[in-house]
């Protein structure tokens, strides 16, 4: 029997908004067991389909400073001139449970993880097909106003810029391929050596 207990792991996906992250992260949390999706601290104001506690926590910004101050968060960052933050809790104590959980953040986000827990975290950036392609997704949003549209195509090329600090990079040409070769990741990382608590004692069984 392999009874083998895993330290979690922690999937960063970044990628310029538009790209089709969202939907990609909410369809591995439907089709793969033992994952779960971290919910972040953000200022900006909630959009129309959003859910407060299940989309983000939507906080004022002296709330998040609070938080800041408090030491609640294991990365926070200014993106698109609002404050968004991921929580300890909601990432550190599942890990150590086995649970994997997938952390949406920027690429400032992931600098600072990395920093924390480097031989927790796999760095996926996914990368939209074309650029006309991520200007129809901006320009879809209905939410957006055109200043907000011009500001996010701009941020959308700085954050690209980063793609080389990722360990993998996945072009969402079609969102059912793209999910499948996340998962081909996640399925593989989670049978690294060191992610496997147990090894020692599952061999010793095995002399
Ligand atoms: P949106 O406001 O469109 O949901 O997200 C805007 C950007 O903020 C996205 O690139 C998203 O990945 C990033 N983001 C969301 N939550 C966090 C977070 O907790 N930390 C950081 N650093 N970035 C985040």
């Amino acid at each position: 029997m392999n009874n083998n207990i895993r330290r979690g792991l922690v999937l960063v996906i970044s990628s310029p908004s538009g790209a089709g992250k969202t939907t990609i992260c909410k369809k591995i949390i439907e089709d793969i067991n033992n994952i779960e999706l971290s919910v972040s601290v953000t200022t900006r104001k909630k959009r129309k389909d959003e859910i407060d506690g299940k989309d983000y926590f939507f906080r004022t910004e002296a709330e998040f400073s609070s938080l800041e101050n408090k030491k609640k968060f294991l990365e926070n960052a200014n993106v698109f001139g609002y404050s968004y933050g991921t929580l300890k809790r909601e990432v550190i104590s599942k890990i150590q449970k086995g649970i994997d959980v997938i952390v949406d953040i920027d690429w400032q986000g992931t600098r600072q993880i990395q920093k924390h827990i480097p031989n927790d975290i796999v760095k996926v950036f996914i990368l939209p097909p074309s650029i006309k392609e991520l200007e129809n997704r901006l320009g879809n949003r209905a939410s957006e106003d055109k200043k907000n549209f011009i500001k996010r195509m701009s941020e959308a090329r700085k954050e690209i810029s980063h793609y080389t600090e990722y360990d993998f990079v996945i072009i969402n040409h079609q969102i059912e391929k793209a999910v499948s070769q996340i998962k081909t990741i996640l399925f593989s990382e989670r049978n690294r050596r060191h992610r496997q608590l147990n090894l020692n004692k599952f061999i010793d069984n095995l002399k």
